[in-house]
């Protein structure tokens, strides 16, 4: 595994002489070398940003919102994350304004996307109003389709309760979910739940995963989207989920491999 930096708008590298190697795209322009040790920073800084992922052929490429379309493509979605709808420190005063910046420039796409995925902490602390304020949000978007995972920061106070209720819709156990759309495979996965300073996958849900994906073709194109990162980048700082390897074994088989996660920003690819 090698770390790389993307080009303009965070598009995939590919690393040649090695098909199985699993390549980190960093979305360079929304990442600081000084990492936060919590990762607050890196969360917030998610707040108003937002990734357009365009697949042509069944390989996906990225680019931030606002960066112009580059090729042509058979379809693409939105990957937005980390609202902390509810906070007001100085990291950022003003979440909501910031959302909202994020949803105009998703309605200003020349193309709306196919549908819209969140990649978790919806909410700072899983209040009623925080979820509320963000509903209210998502509905001035154009897209109507949006897909979530939780972040831990959803999961406080009632362990996810409210979360699973006005999220959680058409999810399975505590919030995973799978779902095909224009020959692409997608997985949602909570692994934000068991926190005890990684985030874990946990046995039913990874029973779930196997089950999922036992019947699809290693020629599926797969997206994996989850809050923590699945890749021990920083297991020291909770930036990992523990059974991550058990995960990403059960996706060897398939040709290409791409995992979103919020969080933090990097992303997975395995070309
Ligand atoms: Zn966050
Ligand atoms: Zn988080």
């Amino acid at each position: 595994m090698r770390s790389v930096s993307s080009g303009e708008g965070g598009t995939q590298a590919a690393q040649k002489g090695n098909d199985k190697a699993i390549i980190m795209t960093e979305i360079k322009t929304l990442i600081e070398r000084d990492i936060d040790r919590r990762g607050f920073l890196k969360c917030m800084q998610w707040a108003g940003a937002g990734v357009v992922w365009s697949f042509a052929a069944g390989v996906p490429t990225s680019r931030l919102l606002g960066a112009p379309k580059t090729r042509a493509e058979d379809f693409a979605f939105v990957q937005i994350s980390d609202s902390h709808i509810g906070f007001d420190k100085a990291a950022n005063p003003d979440v909501t304004g910031t959302f909202q910046a994020a949803v105009d420039r998703i309605n200003a796409l020349e193309k709306q996307p196919d549908f819209i995925l969140h990649t978790g902490d919806l909410s700072h602390l899983a209040k009623a109003a925080e979820f509320d304020t963000l509903d209210q949000l998502l509905r001035g978007l154009h897209q109507k389709q949006t897909f979530f995972v939780p972040g831990e920061h959803d999961l406080l106070g009632d362990d996810g309760k409210q979360y699973m209720e006005r999220f959680g819709q058409g999810s399975n156990g505590r919030g995973w979910q799978s779902f095909d759309h224009k020959g692409v495979h997608f997985i949602g996965l909570n692994n934000a739940s068991q926190l005890e300073g990684m985030g874990s996958i946990g046995d039913q849900q990874m029973a779930w995963l196997k089950s999922d994906v036992a019947k699809l073709a290693a020629s599926t194109p797969i997206v994996v989207f989850a809050h923590i990162p699945l890749w021990a980048a920083y297991p020291e700082w909770g930036w990992a989920t523990k059974d991550s390897a058990q995960a990403l074994d059960l996706l060897k088989r398939f040709g290409s491999v791409t995992v979103l996660n919020g969080h933090i920003h990097q992303v997975m690819q395995k070309v």
